[in-house]
């Protein structure tokens, strides 16, 4: 009996041991996972400061005519205190002078250079931000786990650190199996097909925060399959093989695989498209045998691969899931749960197009693979269905 999704993810999941984690300098750390909690070292901002430009007085009433004593301005504060009767002129950013407890902005005084005379009342606080407004020292900003992306590297710095520890990066080795595979922008003989599911399957690997070893086609006999991926288990955390892992006679993939010892955990899932996905482990190398139909392996790709290399990093491996209404019928397949690419809208799952695993043109406009599980007859329109986030 075939692996449901859910079976097949748990298999892959508890092979994966995390990668080890090193030190990376912020500036490079764009897309790695942190395998620490970075907390926030002091408080951000770290002085009360003036969120205009204006004028820094003691809160009160309109109207009051207000001497200018001195300037604070962005990275040199005031030297002087501000007493009654008097203003410090500011600059957003700035620190709030001692004495100062409100900040009343350019457009609402008169100024006549050495005074200003005050168009509105100021409240305690008014115009101020005060010290941990943002972060307070010692906060978890980025729990373990967290994805550095801009907001992230940002809030790092933030935080006081110049470096971070995370997970190192997974090497991914992608070997394309079949001897109809032609480079690409190469014209094509007859029966023969461009190659595109090394660059697919690739730049899903580069998404999920790999790095590619090695992109390779690899000829359809035995001795080209097993040196292949002989090379590619020497450096690899992971080895990706689209194609081959079927049963026909130029199939050579699974018969590698056992020769080299990798040792086999699952074949096949009860999915459309995806049936003969292979996983297998050798030592702690991962390797899949993904179906070479290009929807089939994007699709295998990222339901079974992208989690592992999300859990190699230390990073969740879940998938944002929704749920979503059909916006049309879709019959039901009688064994395996199929994934239906939908674009969505409003909590409306509608089918890109034309569904064939050979039809790469169906993950265009994709939002999600709408699960549509197996049965009789139709999922009917406005069935409520899992959807699986691409992004
Ligand atoms: P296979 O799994 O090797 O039987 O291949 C299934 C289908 O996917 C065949 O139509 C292949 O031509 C096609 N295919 C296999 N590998 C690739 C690839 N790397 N790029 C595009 N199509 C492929
Ligand atoms: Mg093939």
């Amino acid at each position: 009996m075939a692996l449901s999704i859910e079976a097949a993810r748990h298999a892959v999941l508890a092979e994966v041991q995390p990668l080890p984690t090193e030190e990376v300098p912020v500036r490079d750390a764009l897309g790695r996972v942190l395998a620490e909690d970075v907390a926030a070292a002091g408080d951000v901002p770290a002085f009360a400061n003036s969120a205009m430009d204006g004028f820094a007085v003691r809160a009160g009433a309109a109207g009051r005519t207000l001497r200018i004593v001195g300037e604070s301005r962005a990275g040199a504060p005031a030297a002087t205190a501000v007493g009654e009767g008097e203003a410090i002129r500011i600059s957003t950013g700035a620190a709030m002078p001692e004495g100062a407890d409100g900040v009343l902005q350019l457009e609402r005084v008169t100024d006549d250079g050495d005074e200003i005379t005050l168009d509105e009342d100021v409240k305690p606080g008014l115009n101020v931000r005060p010290a941990g407004d943002d972060l307070r020292a010692g906060d978890v900003v980025l729990p373990a786990g967290t994805r550095l992306g801009a907001a992230e590297l940002g809030l790092a710095v933030a935080c006081g650190r110049a470096r971070v520890t995370c997970a190192r990066v997974p090497r991914v080795a992608i070997l394309a199996t079949g001897d109809e595979l032609v480079a690409a922008g190469e014209p094509l003989a007859p029966g023969q097909i461009h190659e595109t599911n090394g660059l697919t399957v690739g730049a899903l690997a580069t998404q999920a925060g790999a790095r590619l070893t090695r992109v390779a086609v690899v000829r359809d006999t035995e001795e080209e399959t097993r040196a292949a991926i002989a090379a590619a288990l020497e450096d690899a955390d992971v080895v990706v093989l689209s194609g081959g892992v079927s049963v026909g006679p130029h199939d050579h993939v699974k018969p590698a695989l056992d020769a080299l010892g990798v040792r086999e955990v699952f074949w096949r899932v009860a999915l459309r498209p995806g049936r003969p996905t292979w996983f297998g482990t050798r030592g702690q190398t991962l390797v899949f045998g993904l179906p070479g139909n290009p929807v089939s392996a994007m699709v295998t790709f990222m339901l079974f691969a992208r989690p592992a290399i999300a859990a190699l990093q230390g990073a969740s491996p879940e998938a944002p899931r929704v749920t979503a209404r059909l916006a049309a019928p879709i019959p039901r397949h009688p064994d395996r749960d199929e994934c239906v690419r939908v674009m969505l809208r409003n909590g409306v799952a509608t089918p890109t197009g034309p569904q064939g695993s050979h039809q790469l043109r169906s993950m265009l406009r994709a939002d999600g693979l709408a699960i549509v599980t197996s049965g009789s007859g139709d999922a009917e329109a406005g069935t409520e269905v899992e959807v699986e986030l691409l992004a």
